[in-house]
């Protein structure tokens, strides 16, 4: 998948987390959302950039950051999608502007690059919509239901199904933006697996064997096995995070 971002949007900085939202409005931007996130997908897949950087947000930067997440936007990308304009939750009605798929599709490009760029994991604390801000994170917010419905797939519904979706699709684009093996690790290849049997969970990513919670991966993650302890197997994402995971919810990969 092709790059989208234009490098010069994406500054040096140390971040940790991408939220994901709608604007509630229509599917252009307006200045009310270029001051509030960092990048804008509008209806025809176009990319707007926010009037505050990226790095504003970084934790200690000293610049108003951009105000996406009540309470949540130190080290957190504002990433939005402009749509859902006179949306309605119960019962559930796309408004004037619905989701399209084509935004979808492209706010999953763009979180893939953010996350490749700030090395950021694919897992529910990291890279999360704003619905599931509150359960995950733990930081109240405002009945924000973005994104709990995709209005192109009605079969999706609630905050953690459709999260879960964004990051499955965001660890698959980024298999396809992982550069090369490194020439160290040729000609031999590790083998490779999928998480697989987890869903709705998530597989716990661990320091050591049966160690320190560092994060979780999702079903269909793809991993290299570096090493195996009994039933824990030491693996790599497709981010180079290295960690240990039970072995029980890997398939391998022909
Ligand atoms: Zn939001």
């Amino acid at each position: 998948m092709a790059d989208l971002i234009p490098k010069d949007w994406m500054p040096d900085a140390r971040m940790e987390r991408i939220h994901v939202h709608w604007t509630a409005g229509r599917h252009a931007a307006n200045a009310t959302d270029r001051k509030s996130y960092h990048i804008l997908v509008e209806g025809t897949g176009a990319l707007v950039r926010g009037a505050r950087s990226i790095a504003a947000n970084a934790r200690g930067s000293g610049l108003p950051p951009a105000a996406h997440t009540l309470n949540a936007n130190t080290g957190a990308i504002g990433v939005s999608m402009c749509c859902m304009h006179q949306a309605a939750e119960h019962p559930f009605a796309g408004g004037a502007a619905p989701l399209l798929k084509l935004q979808w599709d492209t706010m999953v490009a763009v979180v893939a690059q953010l996350a490749r760029r700030y090395a950021i994991p694919v897992t529910r604390a990291t890279i999360l919509t704003h619905a599931e801000v509150q359960s995950t994170l733990g930081i109240l917010q405002r009945n924000k239901w973005d994104i709990t419905r995709l209005a192109f797939d009605p079969s999706v519904v609630g905050a953690h199904p459709v999260g879960d979706r964004m990051r499955l699709e965001v660890a698959v684009a980024l298999d396809g933006l992982n550069p090369a093996p490194s020439p160290a690790l040729a000609p031999e290849r590790l083998p490779r697996f999928r998480v697989q049997g987890v869903a709705p969970s998530t597989l716990t990513f661990r320091r050591n064997p049966a160690g320190e919670v560092t994060g979780a991966l999702p079903e269909g993650t793809l991993v290299e096995r570096l090493a195996m302890s009994q039933q824990w197997w030491q693996v790599r994402t497709p981010r180079g995070f290295v960690g240990w995971v039970s072995s029980d919810f890997l398939v391998a990969v022909p």
